[in-house]
């Protein structure tokens, strides 16, 4: 009769209000993800010196360094373009003349002063770094040049020109980095192999997982996502691709992002249907090369 089918109808809709109730509403326990494991972070071997430079593993971003000459009176300017020959003969490093926007400066005033204190040595050194897990890039060097050379090879400009490489002194008398002249000293083979071994490293990005965590309650995941660019290059575009229990459940276009810089994310109300996630797997999807792929990838488990 008309009041059972009713009844049906009330008991229906209530049996589908509540089972929407449950899979529709952040209610419930708010169970918590923390990273397990993938946060490997890539690693540089190991510096073979690491007391030879300022900072540890000092390099601009590519082994082409541009540089500018100014000032100088043409004795001086001879010395410094004869010190630019003797690392490109010695090493991988090669130097090209730019009129302006140069990465390395040299002068030959006295009155020069660095920037923000990070002018470290008197005569060269560099004056903008960003450090980052793998390197201290450097972005700006400069040399001072007070006087030239009487010795055979270019001593001066290149002790100057080591400091802005980030090259700190020896206390070898015999090594080009001790403190005073004297027309014996030489560049020593450690130097040089310190120099192509940094730059064998690609001028590549090298964007990686920082931090991450996540929670959900009831049907509804939230994240808070830290990446950050450890590479030589500022990065392209890229994807954060979320996985719950392999599962893909969101995609994300992440925007270039700096040498040394970060960026969080803040995600929240992603509604999900599985009710009983183990593990929850991010993935930068990155196109281009990069130093490591492998920590482009973490895992999150349940908080125990
Ligand atoms: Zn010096």
């Amino acid at each position: 009769m008309g009041w059972k089918i009713v009844l049906s109808l009330v008991f229906f809709i209530l049996v589908v209000g509540l089972l929407t109730f449950y899979w529709f509403l952040p209610i419930g326990e708010l169970i918590e993800f923390k990273v397990s494991d993938g946060h490997s972070n890539f690693t540089l071997n190991a510096s073979l010196n690491t007391s030879m430079q300022f900072y540890e593993n000092m390099r601009y971003q590519t082994s082409n360094i541009s540089y500018r000459i100014d000032r100088c009176p043409l004795a001086r300017e001879d010395e410094m373009k004869r010190a630019f020959d003797f690392l490109e003969t010695r090493t991988i490093l090669n130097f090209y003349k730019v009129s302006g926007g140069e990465e390395i400066s040299v002068t030959c005033e006295d009155s020069v002063q660095g920037e923000k204190g990070l002018f470290i040595a008197g005569e060269g050194g560099v004056t903008n770094v960003t450090v980052t897990e793998n390197f201290n890039v450097i972005f700006n060097g400069m040399v001072i040049l007070i006087r030239e050379t009487k010795c055979s090879d270019p001593l001066v400009g290149t002790h100057e020109l080591l400091h802005a490489l980030g090259f700190d002194h020896s206390n070898n008398p015999n090594n080009i980095m001790y403190p005073t002249l004297n027309c014996k000293q030489t560049l020593g083979d450690d130097i040089v192999e310190h120099i192509n071994w940094l730059y064998s490293f690609p001028t590549f990005s090298d964007l990686s997982f920082e931090n991450a965590s996540a929670s959900r309650k009831g049907g509804y995941l939230g994240f808070v996502i830290s990446i950050r660019n450890h590479g030589l290059k500022n990065s392209e575009n890229s994807t954060l691709i979320i996985y719950a229990d392999n599962k893909s459940i969101k995609e994300l276009e992440i925007e270039p992002i700096p040498i040394g810089s970060g960026r969080k994310i803040t995600l929240s109300n992603i509604f999900i249907m599985q009710r009983n996630i183990e593990e929850l797997k991010l993935f930068i999807k990155y196109d281009s090369e990069e130093l490591d792929k492998d920590n482009n990838k973490i895992t999150l488990e349940i908080k125990e």
